[in-house]
Order: C-alpha cells, then structure tokens, then sequence
C-alpha cells in the first residue's frame, strides 16, 4: 500500500496537493468517499469489496474510519459486479460505498445512498498494445476497441496508439448497464461498435474476448496487461463446449429455472417465459429465486437441467461444478428447437438507456 502525494499546482496564495491513493497495482477513488462522507454528513457508513480487492479491505476501512471519523461496517457478502449490492448492509448505513464496479442504471436508480468507487489499474498498457497491433489482418481499417472497467482511462493512449499505426479506432456507446463508452461487462457486450473490421480487447482472461467475438462474429485481438501476452481469440473450442452441454439437455424433462435475487441479475420476467416455452413443449419446470447460485443447492430435487436467468458467467464458467447442465436462456431455445446455432449467442442483460 502507498500513497503518493504529488502537487498539481501552486501559486503564491494557494496550493493544491492531489493524493494518489494506490494500493498494490490499484488506483482507489478514495478521495471521492472522503468527499461523499463530508457533503452528506454520513456518520455510518458501509464498504463493499470485490474478491480481488479484498485484501486492502481492512487497511482502507481504517483509513477511513481514521481520517473521516464515522464508523465503518464492512460487507462481508459476495461482490461480483455492479448488479450485486449488499442490500442489507445499506439498510443500516448512511452512505453504502461500493468499489470497483461502474454504476449499472437498474442498480443506481435504487437509492443515492449507494455510490459506486472505481478502482483502476497502474499497470502500463502500452507495450502490450504495440504488441497487439502486429496481430490485425492486412486489409483492417476499423478497429473496436473495448476493455474492461479498471482499464477505461488508458483508453485514449490505446486509440492513439491505434491511429499512428494506420488504424481507425472506434469505441462504441453501451446501453444502460454501461456506464461508460467502450466499456464491457462479461453480461453486456452493447458497448462493441458495430461494423467494424476486427476488434481489440485491453484486459485479462478470455471470457471477454471471446463474449466480443460471439458478439460481432469477427476477428478479436486481446492484450492483457498482466501477463504483458497480446493473442488472437478463438472461440470455436467455447462453442463447441457448450454444444455439449446443451445435447446433454436434450432429453431433459423438468428444468429448474434459476432467477437471482440480487439487484442487477433479477430477471423475473423472464424466467416466467422460459417457464411458458418449456411447459410448451410438453416439460416440467420450476422457477427457483436465490441469492448466490451454488451447486448444492439444486442436488436431490430432481431437476434433469438447469437454465439460469442470473449472471450469464453462473452458466458458462461453472459446468463442472453442477452435476446438471446448466443451460443460458439462449441455449434454452436451442435445446427446445426455437433457435439455430448460427443464431448462438451470449445470454446478455441489457438496460434500455
Ligand atoms: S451479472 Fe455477472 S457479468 Fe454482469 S455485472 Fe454482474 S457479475 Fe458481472
């Protein structure tokens, strides 16, 4: 952990300092919860972590117990994105902070008292940008350029990199669950331009590229950061993964179908359709509306597959742990006959602006 105070401006009558609050490779939005904690008066106030920031948890509680005076309770409940806000801690606070994540407009419109704390990355992106370039195809002019959250403000230094390399980058606008241009999230992919030649993820892991080129079906280049690698996405062996799972569920008979109880996952309505579709074709089914999805709690009720209408990734990331196939609402349709395969596409949550 390490803050670095740098000094912006200074005149004779007055200097401003500007402090840095950076906790391994993370740059917190600290400031704003001092300056949150301060305009409303909060004397209770909440904070709400991700798994990957959970280590700096206890330090930055102090420091702001410490420098703001108010009590501090901790969410200690799952945080996987925007969509999951501790509703329970937020009853007993004044101000609930939640890091991380970029406000998603079916969870902002809640309540003010939840604000939402970006945490961004320092680490270097450019080498591995350069490195990517050399990977687009001849012919490419239009390049989509997407990334995740804590990358977003490196995104004007990648476009340029783009551009003095012949490229004509384009970073698209996302509908509501996005807050900002040329954002994705493993459930929105709204914010990948259309119509462009070939794409370039900025970020780590796989899931999101290839959630970009499922959803563009073109070429994606992704360059991680992290492991400092810049490499051409294939997600055939993705698809065919989950053409397995999906043939698996075709004799099944009765389904459970999974709603999620959290803000930003809750898809009521929907499962009540998915409900309709399978008692049309002759199954049974049953809507079951939990908090955090877990394998155990589906063994010994009989269900042949499950089709969840929660967090896409549930579905796609977890297969190994249900003993079921655990279908999306897209491969639901597949399996019933309603939909072909060269209609596959991810299950997204989508916010109307
Ligand atoms: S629904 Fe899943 S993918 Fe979407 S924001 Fe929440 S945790 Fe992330």
């Amino acid at each position: 952990m390490s803050f670095e105070g740098k000094v912006i401006f200074e005149s004779l009558s007055l200097v401003v300092v500007f402090v840095v609050f950076e906790f391994g490779d993370f740059v917190v939005g600290l400031e704003r919860v001092f300056d949150v904690i301060r305009d409303r008066r909060a004397r209770t106030v909440g904070l709400q972590f991700p798994d990957g920031l959970m280590r700096y948890a206890v330090p930055i509680s102090r420091l702001v117990k410490d420098l703001s005076r108010v009590e501090v309770l901790l969410s200690g409940s799952s945080c996987f994105g925007a969509c999951d806000v501790d509703l329970r801690l937020l009853a007993s606070v004044d101000v609930l902070f939640h890091f991380a994540h970029a406000p998603m407009k079916r969870v902002k419109s809640l309540d003010s008292r939840v604000v939402f704390v970006e945490v961004s990355s320092s680490l270097p992106v450019l080498p591995v940008v350069k490195s990517a370039v050399g990977l687009f195809s001849g012919s490419v002019s239009r390049v989509g350029v997407v990334t995740t959250v804590q990358h977003l403000h490196t995104l004007g230094e990648v476009c340029r990199v783009l551009e003095s390399s012949g490229f004509d980058p384009v970073v698209g606008v996302g509908d509501g669950c996005i807050a900002h241009p040329g954002q994705v999230l493993g459930c929105n992919f709204s914010a990948v331009a259309p119509d462009c030649d070939e794409y370039l993820f900025l970020g780590s892991g796989r899931f999101h590229p290839i959630g970009v080129a499922i959803a563009r079906r073109e070429r994606v280049v992704a360059a991680d950061p992290y492991t400092g690698r810049a490499f051409v996405v294939d997600p055939e062996p993705f698809i065919r993964r989950r053409c397995g799972v999906v043939a698996r569920a075709l004799d099944a008979e009765s389904f459970g179908i999974i709603v999620s109880s959290k803000l930003g996952q809750e898809r009521l309505s929907l499962a009540r359709e998915l409900l309709g579709l399978v008692e049309e074709h002759g199954k049974r089914g049953v809507i079951m509306v939990v908090d955090v999805v877990k394998p155990d709690q589906f063994l010994g009720l009989g269900f042949d597959a499950l089709v969840s209408t929660a967090c896409p990734r549930i579905a796609l990331d977890d297969i190994e742990s249900f003993r079921v196939p655990v279908l999306t609402p897209v491969e639901l349709e597949i399996a019933l006959g309603l939909r072909s395969w060269e209609d596959f596409r991810l299950d997204e949550i989508t916010c109307g602006r």
